[in-house]
């Protein structure tokens, strides 16, 4: 079993509290052990309306034991946009994914969305505007419908059967004994490791999110739920922009800037062809396979 990295079990956490609604919050910062690194300004506004333009800004950020996790990280993701981050372990790619919704701020340098500073913008304005979809996805021990519900409590029946047929869930749920209102068990027990992705996808679906920051899975499901977890992923990333911690070289071929780092630095920036005739860190990892087929 691969551990998912500090980073990325934080955000783990913090999905499942914005799911929860605020009351959640929290809780996350007793899961991830660590005291709320961040605080909200009271002046802080809600998010001027875009389309989920993100720059990080020459973004440097310092753990609070000393360790560097990034050193003047920059990239322009324009509304639409999939940006792939890639590069060796401990390059820094899970803690720029964290520093977006705010899990810790920046030490140096700005995080902007839609123009606005995200250190001037309210927690929870912030958070609703993102999903965090990961490779472990947990569910709760409540029905289906429920489990995709936390997407978006207000979403009528509907709606929710929209966003499980967009997500390649909806043809297995309507087999399970009660359909929508079976209970998935503890965690999700109940479903397989792809069918939960999948009930996974439908909540972030009915979201609706501006940013979707994506954890790509590492091990392969089996074919047949692999095919259909990365329909249901291109389906959440059409018309959004997607940050996405990079595995899979089909992942990176259609990403639209990569950004190869290393040492919580950005050695190269490109598509996958350019990066590829630049014949460095990055040509590298796809010939280490460090990116596999
Ligand atoms: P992987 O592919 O292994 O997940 P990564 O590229 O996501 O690696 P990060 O997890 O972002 O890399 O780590 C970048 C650096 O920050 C590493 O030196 C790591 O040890 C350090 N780091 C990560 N989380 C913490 C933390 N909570 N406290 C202190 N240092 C941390």
């Amino acid at each position: 079993l691969l551990l998912a990295s500090r980073p990325l079990r934080a955000l783990g956490a913090l999905n499942a509290a914005l799911q929860e609604g605020l009351a959640g919050l929290a809780r996350i910062f007793s899961v991830i052990d660590e005291p709320p690194a961040v605080k909200e300004r009271p002046d802080a506004t809600v998010l001027p309306p875009g389309q989920g333009h993100l720059q990080f800004r020459d973004v440097s950020f310092r753990y609070p034991d000393g360790r560097m996790g990034l050193r003047g990280l920059s990239f322009d993701a324009q509304p639409g946009m999939t940006i792939a981050l890639v590069g060796p372990s401990g390059a820094g790619k899970s803690t720029a994914l964290s520093l977006i919704p705010r899990l810790h701020d920046v030490s140096d340098g700005a995080i902007t969305l839609d123009g606005a500073d995200l250190r001037d913008v309210r927690l929870d304005a912030l958070r609703d505007a993102i999903a965090y979809v990961s490779q472990d996805t947990l569910l709760f021990d409540v029905s289906v419908r429920e489990n995709i519900l936390m997407g978006c409590p207000s979403a009528s029946d509907g709606e929710v059967s929209e966003a499980a047929r967009l997500a390649a869930a909806e043809a297995f749920i309507l087999d399970l004994p009660n359909g929508f209102d079976t209970r998935v068990g503890p965690g999700g027990g109940r479903l397989s490791g792809g069918q939960r992705q999948r009930v996974a996808l439908a909540r972030a679906l009915l979201r609706n999110p501006r940013l979707l920051l994506l954890d790509e899975a590492t091990s392969a499901l089996d074919s047949e739920n692999e095919a259909l977890v990365q329909d249901a992923l291109a389906e959440l990333r059409t018309g959004r922009t997607t940050i996405v911690v990079a595995h899979r070289l089909s992942t990176v071929r259609s990403a639209d800037i990569v950004v190869a780092m290393d040492g919580g630095q950005a050695i190269e920036c490109g598509n996958h062809a350019d990066l590829v005739a630049a014949n460095g860190l990055y040509a590298r990892l796809v010939r280490s396979q460090g990116l596999e087929g």
